[in-house]
């Protein structure tokens, strides 16, 4: 059995670790010129964290991200209204982590070089379409030398993101997502480390929200974590029409 994969992000590649796994060969094509460690903090909650567990990678995210401990909610100016503990020190089996959305991508990656072979991933080939009948799907895919590519294979994963390509030709009277008004500034910064190291915090209401958690060790410096923050506001129109409802 073949399996075509449209993206390789979070998604597609670990999806491919999954079906390589069972013994489906796969084959991945992404739109990106190269698999490359971009973004900036990403919570993973032990749902996910238990299927990375179950490939292996358990010891891989240790490495790179943190084991988040508590989540505390304040309000705008600060005072704390609620905290919870989270991962195995709620209880769960596996934990919750705190990392970098690169890195995670990076470890990801790396296992599926090691495991299936750099050779499966297309890097600079964009799925443009999608044809299927009850036995094989059919993808047309356009390379970035202008070049053009097509593949066939027994199912099609569709992890090519947000604004999805293979999502658009399967429903194609959807339309585009529909923004929900928020705006988001972020980034990620080494910063001395809060409390023990391993607390995430929200502050804020649904008009304005500061998100603030550490995501990794800084090597050589236990006094600091690359801390991923960021801020969300609802833009002005939504904002107006937030308060005329009462939001
Ligand atoms: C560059 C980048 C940075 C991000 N940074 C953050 C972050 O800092 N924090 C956070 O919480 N979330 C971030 N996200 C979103 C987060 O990774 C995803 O929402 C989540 O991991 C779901 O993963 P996914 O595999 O479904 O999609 P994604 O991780 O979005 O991956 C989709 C992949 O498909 C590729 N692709 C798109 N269209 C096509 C096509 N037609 N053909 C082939 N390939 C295609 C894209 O290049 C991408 O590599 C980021 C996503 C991207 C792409």
């Amino acid at each position: 059995m073949k399996a075509l994969i449209a993206g390789a992000g979070i998604g597609g590649l670990t999806a491919a670790l999954f079906l390589h796994r069972a013994g489906v060969e796969v084959e991945i094509f992404e739109r990106a010129e190269a698999v490359r460690e971009l973004g900036v903090g990403i919570n993973m909650l032990p749902h996910a964290v238990g299927l990375l567990a179950e490939l292996g990678l358990l010891d891989e995210l240790d490495a790179a991200g943190i084991r988040t401990r508590e989540l505390v909610y304040a309000n705008r100016f600060g005072q704390v209204v609620w905290h919870e503990l989270r991962g195995i020190d709620a209880g769960h089996e596996v934990p919750q982590f705190s990392i970098h959305r690169g890195r995670l991508l990076g470890l990801i990656h790396r296992a599926v070089i090691d495991r299936i072979g750099a050779a499966v991933i297309h890097a600079g080939c964009t799925v443009t379409g999608l044809r299927q009948d009850s036995r094989r799907v059919l993808i047309g895919a356009a390379r970035s030398d202008g070049t053009t590519l097509r593949s066939s294979g027994d199912l099609l994963v569709g992890a090519d993101g947000i604004h999805s390509t293979v999502r658009a030709a399967l429903y194609p009277d959807e339309g585009p997502p529909v923004w929900n008004g928020v705006m988001l500034w972020r980034g990620a910064t080494t910063w001395p480390t809060w409390r023990d190291g391993r607390t995430m915090a929200i502050a804020g209401g649904n008009l304005a929200k500061f998100v603030f958690y550490p995501i990794g060790k800084v090597a050589g410096d236990g006094g600091l974590r690359l801390t991923n923050w960021a801020v969300m506001a609802k833009a002005q129109a939504a904002q107006a029409r937030a308060l005329s409802l009462g939001d």
